[in-house]
This record gives C-alpha cells, structure tokens and sequence, in this order.
C-alpha cells in the first residue's frame, strides 16, 4: 500500500512563492492563479494526488505555513496460522 500524505497551507503566511511547488518530487503542489490570500498571493495547494507525506514542502518553506499529514498503514497482524 502506497503511503498516503496530505498538506495544509495556512494562508496568512503563505507568499506564493513557489520553493514548495518547485521542491515536491511528487510534483504535486501549484499555486492556486485564481485565488488570492488576505496579503495578496497566490497560494500552494495540494492540486494532485500521489503525496506521499515527504514533508520537503515544508521544510523548505521560508514562512513555515505548510503542515504536513501523513497516513500511518494500519499493522498487520496475523489472524490465523
Ligand atoms: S514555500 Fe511556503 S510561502 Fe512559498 S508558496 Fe509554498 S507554502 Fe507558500
Ligand atoms: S509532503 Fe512531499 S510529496 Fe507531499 S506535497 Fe510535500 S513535498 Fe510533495
């Protein structure tokens, strides 16, 4: 099972900058062209699947405004010899 991951952008301090976008080897974060932010920007968001919770998203961020989840698969255990 492919691990699952997701992001949450805060707003308030992203810049549209687009470090994130360039540095996800998923390729799947954009910058959303037809939404501005409180300041003015264009933000990231999460415009794909395939995420994998990485994390290199945020810690590239120079505003910190990216969280990232990441999906633990639920353990196997045997049921049955
Ligand atoms: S790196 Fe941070 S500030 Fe820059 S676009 Fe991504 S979320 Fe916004
Ligand atoms: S956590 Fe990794 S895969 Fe997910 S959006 Fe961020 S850089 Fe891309």
């Amino acid at each position: 099972m492919p691990i699952r991951g997701w992001i949450e952008v805060d707003e308030l301090y992203c810049k549209g900058c687009d470090l994130c976008v360039n540095a996800c080897p998923q390729e799947v974060i954009s910058l959303d062209l037809e939404h501005l932010t409180p300041k003015g920007y264009h933000p990231a968001y999460l415009s794909a699947e395939g995420c994998t919770g990485c994390a290199i998203c945020a810690i590239v961020c120079p505003e910190a405004a990216l969280t990232v989840y990441r999906e633990i698969p639920a353990k196997r255990v045997k049921a049955a010899a």
